[in-house]
């Protein structure tokens, strides 16, 4: 199977090893907005080649788009506009204004919509890595509204990489990713700023930070090209589970006035339930 792959940075490179390496894929084909990236895809074998993406379309089975979320709102009707046969799916992280984007699309059953769960806070080509995806979850979205052999194919896909597939709608999609995955990345942007804000010292902070700080700050290294349009797109969910983490620094905040420490230690084992959910 020939696969073109429009943006290969982190997602579409990743996916590039391991459709190359699996077998899955006989050819893979890169188009990006930068030639540097596409000069790295090839020194690191991502790709077989690199063409613009109007020849790339053309000499494809399946296009995966994985640039910004902001740029799949150009790419998307373009890419259908020109598919005959191929099938398309996008990777991206918000599902909505694209879904509605392409909603009457003559083309839009040949266009599956997809969200493989995975990722680092790295980008671009070098940052792509065998194996991210390996028994993950992909979400595909409105399944409904693809034909059933192009729904077919990509599940085939996705499988042989082995990924599990969970499907949803375009809404519960994007009300549970700002839950699962953009609250954490504001939280972490916000401690990074809080820490150094605070501690001037940056040889300090190398010298004293923990394994723990280092987790929870490492979200913060992600680019800003990628999250800006994520945030833009989902906006309101995002506003919505922010006001609640909010709400929830705001109570240990009080509780730290008022010296209540039996609360405090009460809202920690409250939040160790989260241990069931998550090993
Ligand atoms: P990335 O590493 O920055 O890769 C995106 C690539 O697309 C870059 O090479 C970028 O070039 C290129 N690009 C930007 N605009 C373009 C355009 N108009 N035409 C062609 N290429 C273009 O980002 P990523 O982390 O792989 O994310 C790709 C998609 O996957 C995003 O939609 C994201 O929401 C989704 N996703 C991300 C994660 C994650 O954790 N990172 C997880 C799941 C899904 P530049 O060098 O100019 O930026």
């Amino acid at each position: 199977m020939i696969i073109s792959i429009i943006g290969i940075g982190l997602i579409g490179g990743s996916l590039a090893i391991t459709l190359k390496e699996n077998g899955f894929a006989s050819h893979i084909i890169g188009s990006d907005i930068q030639q540097e990236n596409l000069d790295k895809a090839i020194r690191r074998r991502l790709i077989d080649e690199d063409l613009p993406m109007e020849e790339a379309i053309a000499k494809a089975d399946l296009i995966i788009l994985s640039t910004p979320v902001d740029a799949m709102l150009k790419l998307l009707p373009k890419i259908l506009d020109l598919v005959d046969q191929q099938i398309v799916i996008d990777v991206g992280s918000t599902k909505k204004r694209l879904m509605e984007l392409v909603k009457n699309h003559p083309k839009r059953g040949n266009y599956v919509s997809t969200h493989p769960m995975a990722g680092t806070e790295y980008s671009g080509p070098e940052a792509a890595i065998p194996n991210l995806y390996d028994n993950k979850y992909t979400v595909f979205c409105d399944v409904e509204d693809s034909n059933p052999n192009a729904v077919n194919l990509v599940k085939q896909m996705y499988r042989s990489i082995p990924m599990k597939i969970l499907e949803l709608d375009t809404l519960s999609h994007d009300i549970h990713t700002a839950y699962v995955s953009h609250i954490s990345h504001i939280s972490s942007f916000a401690l990074a700023l809080t820490v150094l804000a605070k501690e001037k010292d940056e040889d300090r902070i190398f010298e004293l930070a923990s394994s723990g700080f280092s987790s929870t700050v490492r979200l913060a290294k992600s680019s800003p090209d990628m999250w800006v349009p994520i945030f833009r797109q989902n906006r309101d969910n995002v506003l919505d589970v922010l006001d609640e983490h909010i709400n929830q620094l705001a109570r240990f905040r009080s509780l730290l006035i008022k010296q209540d420490f039996k609360t405090f230690y009460q809202l920690i084992e409250e939040s160790n339930q989260i241990k069931k959910i998550i090993s």
